[in-house]
């Protein structure tokens, strides 16, 4: 892999996975000979535009965007568009790399694509979101299809900023088709494709206990984040019994001893768009700590006794310290709801101490997957019931665990489920490639 400055998240992915690739290819040596890596680790296209936009003030603003599309060996690209100060080519081809693995994990259909912009929509109007997602999708819509590229949400981009798209896409091309996921359930959405990747993560973290004889029920559990994944992995832990009592934003921790009160966090974060800090108004036997006062050495969420954890913000928020923490805490189980929350190093602590540890590539995958559900559903043109794809996202989530699982047996380390999701992921993603010929 040629070198490229300032694409540090990119490289920290890519020697995640070549890793734990080094057993697979002791054994296999077709795909080293085969030159797949190196054909794996270079998008076959990026790309990058000019996002003009006009603010309240009549003030012209310009933002980069970025589309990358990774890998289409096993269907057409998918993947999310985040909205975010920090994206910048780095992040995105490092969650486009992930994204590979991930929807191959899925046993879907679906390659690996990644996109966004460098666009804040904290403080920004409603007006001037539409704008900006407008002015985004002028330039997308001549790159994405049903059937080639589906762009989804992820940090910063939820319904509303979907919503805007799709109407742009509409108005640019004439056609109404599924060009996108994450769609309003009244023109095209699927039921449970809000709640997938929150609902997905905590289910395969009931998998990974219940291959040991345990559960969720009782358990004190730590969240991180409060947007889409936070909240709806918030929701499925008190269904299943379980008492999550932090969640985090750009601003701070919010702890709550008795357990997050679900309809504050949720009028807050989805509808007021606040901080956290306004919780206290409702409870004020809740702690708020801003991040000026976390540890030096890591993040105040994760310092707290519990029995199990949920990065569910963004990348590298769970630094070795943080995992050293936890687990003197008590906490056996992590399952990731981000993308690469936890550091190289806190992972290997994970690893080391063979705690329940679910990576993000596998732990995350039923947001995706359910995205994928809502393609089949606008292909074919049906609405299945919240009961039809909740079941079917189960039983998707329970067939990964059982995939990585398997997989880290195959390799003899039976509790590495990120050798495990690594070697199952490319696994199918090269034998596809292999078939395919060199193209
Ligand atoms: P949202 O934008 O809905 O929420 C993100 C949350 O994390 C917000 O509370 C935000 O704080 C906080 N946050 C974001 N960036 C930072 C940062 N740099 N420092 C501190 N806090 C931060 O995004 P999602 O919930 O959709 O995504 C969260 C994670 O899950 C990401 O890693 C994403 O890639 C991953 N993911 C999402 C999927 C999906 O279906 N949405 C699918 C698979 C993975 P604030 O409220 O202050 O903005």
């Amino acid at each position: 892999m040629a070198s490229s400055p300032a694409q540090t998240e990119f490289y920290q992915a890519v020697e995640e996975v070549l890793e734990s690739l080094e057993p697979l290819l002791e054994q296999s040596p077709h795909y080293r000979d085969s030159r797949i890596i190196e054909r794996m680790v270079e998008p076959e296209r990026q790309i990058m535009f000019r996002i003009p936009w006009v603010d309240d003030q009549g003030q012209v603003q310009v933002n980069k965007g970025y589309r990358i599309e990774f890998s289409s060996a096993l269907g057409p690209y998918k993947g999310g568009l985040r909205f975010h100060p920090s994206v910048n080519a780095g992040i995105i081809k490092f969650l486009g790399f992930e994204q590979i693995f991930k929807n191959a994990l899925t046993g879907l259909p679906i390659g690996g694509g990644k996109g966004g912009a460098n666009f804040d929509p904290k403080g920004r109007s409603d007006q001037e979101i539409m704008r900006f997602c407008q002015s985004f999708m002028n330039e997308l819509y001549r790159h994405i299809g049903p059937n080639t590229d589906v762009p989804a949400g992820d940090i910063g981009v939820g319904a509303r900023e979907i919503g805007y798209m799709f109407g742009q896409y509409k108005r640019l091309t004439g056609r109404y088709e599924g060009v996108l996921t994450g769609k309003g359930l009244l023109w095209g959405g699927s039921l449970v494709r809000k709640e997938a990747t929150g609902y997905g993560c905590v289910y395969f973290a009931s998998n990974m206990l219940k291959a040991h004889g345990d559960s969720l029920e009782g358990k004190t559990c730590l969240v991180s984040g409060a947007g889409n994944v936070a909240i709806y992995t918030i929701e499925k832990l008190y269904q299943l019994g379980a008492r999550p009592v932090t969640c985090t934003d750009s601003s701070g921790t919010l702890y709550d001893s008795r357990g997050i009160d679900l309809e504050t966090l949720k009028l807050l974060k989805e509808h007021k768009r606040v901080s956290l800090r306004e919780y206290l108004n409702e409870f004020p036997h809740a702690e708020f700590i801003p991040v000026g006062e976390y540890p030096e050495d890591g993040h105040a969420v994760w310092r707290f006794q519990a029995d199990a954890a949920f990065p569910c913000a963004t990348q590298n928020e769970l630094t070795v310290a943080d995992a050293r923490a936890l687990l003197a805490n008590g906490c056996r189980c992590v399952s990731e709801g981000a993308n690469m929350p936890s550091t190289p190093e806190a992972v290997e602590v994970f690893i080391a101490e063979r705690i329940h540890y679910g990576p993000g590539k596998a732990a995350n995958a039923g947001g995706v997957a359910t995205s994928q559900l809502e393609m089949s559903q606008n292909a074919s043109m049906q609405r299945w019931t919240f009961e039809q794809v909740d079941q079917q996202l189960q039983a998707i989530m329970a067939d990964i665990y059982t995939r990585c699982s398997e997989t880290a047996k195959e390799f003899d380390q039976p509790h590495n489920l990120v050798l495990g999701a690594n070697i199952a992921g490319f696994r199918r993603v090269a034998d596809a490639m292999l078939e395919q010929g060199v193209v």
